[in-house]
Parts: structure tokens; sequence; C-alpha cells
């Protein structure tokens, strides 16, 4: 079966190795959709150092499951979970789940971008392999991790009904908030984004007014629109310069939630005053656990949300390799997905 991973010393390839082993209590999944995510790209150019296994947003049908597992069968069509908390420490006990020191350990058999990965018995008990109902699509479902990052942050950060927010980075996580935040109803929504594909792409799903960074001070832009700054803001990109754009288009008393990766190592000079004096807060929230990826999914059937406009390029699993190219480097994607 083909699978594509990152080798130690840097460089990604698409090798062809047999179907992973599966223990009494593993669920083997036959991949059926894969999105590219901005994580896995840093992890092939190096943003978080050597090694790392690629692809979590997926969806698949149920290959084959240990004899100890009950509850699946062969054909089940399914969203598994990579990483998944122990849901007994101290931190899995105040609610910090993603903060869990097992989180991060767990993952799937080779990796995510594989024809079968094997999902490990830890993950397959603690419910991290979620059936879905035929009205939702394959493609969809590979889009449910991502988005349930984003309702977790949501959770986190509270915006109230009627608040103006400015989304700064407009890339599949921050059109993705956009989403969530018209079905919680929040007031006007205000996108920033070098890329003109995506400051089109928010217009069209709700944004009353986008800015181009490169082009016009979106702090400024933003009180111009709403008096004295945005009530909430959130950074779904990785780009220092966005957080204090944020905390400036803030009003007094703000919060501007991280939601983007900084580069590693990456610092920001701030003026602390503005913290203390103006009361704006930064709050920030990371990855998302199985309560999460169930209530997405409930908003995807119910058709809260619609996450398929953010589909914009489809590749074969043998095309892998030029797909991550294409994702790291076109001004024209927005979600690159593998289809089997
Ligand atoms: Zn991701
Ligand atoms: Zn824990």
């Amino acid at each position: 079966m083909l699978a594509c991973l990152l080798k130690e010393h840097g460089g990604v390839v698409l090798e062809n190795l047999p179907p992973p082993k599966v223990g009494l209590g593993d669920v083997l999944v036959r991949l059926k959709a894969a999105g590219i995510c901005g994580t896995d790209l840093e992890k092939i150019h190096g943003g978080y150092g050597p090694g790392g296994i690629l692809g979590h947003e997926v969806s698949g049908q149920i290959e084959q499951v240990g004899e100890e597992v009950r509850g699946f069968t062969k054909g089940d069509r399914v969203v598994p979970h990579h990483h998944v908390p122990c849901y007994g420490c101290h931190l899995c006990q105040r609610g910090d789940h993603t903060m869990c020191d097992s989180f991060k350990k767990t993952n799937f058999d080779p990796c995510g971008l594989a024809e079968y990965f094997r999902v490990p018995e830890y993950n397959v008990t603690r419910g991290a392999v979620t059936k879905l109902p035929d009205s939702v699509s394959f493609e969809e479902a590979a889009l449910l991790e991502p988005t349930a990052c984003c309702l977790r942050a949501l959770n986190v950060a509270r915006p109230h009904r009627g608040d103006s927010v400015l989304i700064a980075g407009l890339g599949p996580v921050g059109l993705t908030h956009i989403q969530l935040l018209r079905s919680i109803g929040t007031g006007p929504l205000f996108g920033s984004d070098v890329r003109k594909v995506r400051l089109d792409a928010a217009k069209s799903m709700g944004a009353q007014r986008t800015f181009n960074p490169a082009e016009e001070d979106v702090a400024k832009g933003v009180k111009a629109e709403t008096g004295d700054g945005a009530d909430f803001a959130i950074v779904s990109t990785g780009n220092p310069q966005a957080l204090s754009q944020a905390v400036s288009a803030v009003r007094k008393g703000g919060k501007v939630l991280l939601f983007g990766a900084p580069p590693k190592g990456s610092t920001l000079p701030l003026a602390i005053n503005t913290f203390f004096a103006d009361q704006k807060s930064i709050i920030t929230s990371y990855s998302c656990t199985e309560a999460e990826i169930r209530a997405t999914l409930s908003l995807l059937t119910l058709r809260k949300i619609d996450l398929r406009p953010l589909i914009t390029h489809r590749f074969q699993l043998k095309e892998t390799l030029e797909a991550l190219d294409f994702a790291s480097s076109s001004a024209e994607a927005v979600k690159t997905m593998i289809l089997v």
C-alpha cells in the first residue's frame, strides 16, 4: 500500500509498505479523504524540527477490526482521531485535555496519508472512532477535525451574540471560524489576508468587509467600521504581525484568540500597558477532543455549517507529493484534499 512518510533527516517520500498488522483492540481504516493541514506543511519544511507523522484530517471506511473490538464492523464509514487524551490525569480532570502528556503521543500507524492505517486500541477505547451518517460525505468528514479545533477555541473564548469580530488570516481555519461565528449569531465579521482568493471566499461566506494588510492598515480599517474597535479577534495565521494587528484592532476590554501556530522561537514586542490599562486579553486554544468532533458532526448533519466551499483542489493518493508542494506554494489553494 502507498504511504507518505517524513524521513528522519528531512524530506518526504511516497513508499510502498505492507498494511499494518491489527492488534486485538485496534481498527484498520481504509483512507477515503485526507485534508492537507498547515501543520503537515510545517512538519515537512522543518518548522517543528525533524520527524513527525503526516495526515490527521482524515475519513475512511473500516477495513478490519481486532478480535476484541465491539460496535464496529468492516465497511463502517468513520472519522478516526489521531491525538487522544487519557481523560484521567490532573490536566484532563481540569478540562485541559489537549495539554495531557498522552495527547500527542497517540497517532495513526504508519500515518494518515496512507492507503490503510491502524487506529491504536488506546484511541479506539477512548471513543476516537466516530461513525458518519450517510448524509455527510467523506470529503466533508475529513474537515471535521480542523473544524472541531475551531469549535473548541470558540468554546474557550466565548464570543457573545452580536459581537463584531476580526478574523486575521483567511485560510481554511479562518474561513471555518467565519462559518462557526455565523452559526453562533455574532455581529459584523471582518477579515484580513494577503491573498485575493481568500478575501473573496471570506466575503462570499458572509464577511462584511475584508482588508489586505499589504495594502492597508487593518486596525485602522476595523476601527473605521466599528467606531472603537472589534469586540473580538481571531488570529488564524502563524504570522506574528497578524497578532499585533489584532491586538490593535480590538476595543478596550476586547479579546484576541491566538489560534494559528506561530513559528517556533518567534517573539513579538507588545506594549504591555495595552493589556493592563485597556484590559485587552489574549486567549489561546490548542487542538480538540472527541467532544468537539461529535459536536461539529451535529452542526454538519443539521447543516448549520457548510464546509464544502473550503475545498478548492483535489489530488489522488499517488499524487500526494505534488499535492503537498501545491498546498505550500499555490496562491489559489484554500483546502487541498487527497481523495482515494
Ligand atoms: Zn490540522
Ligand atoms: Zn490526561
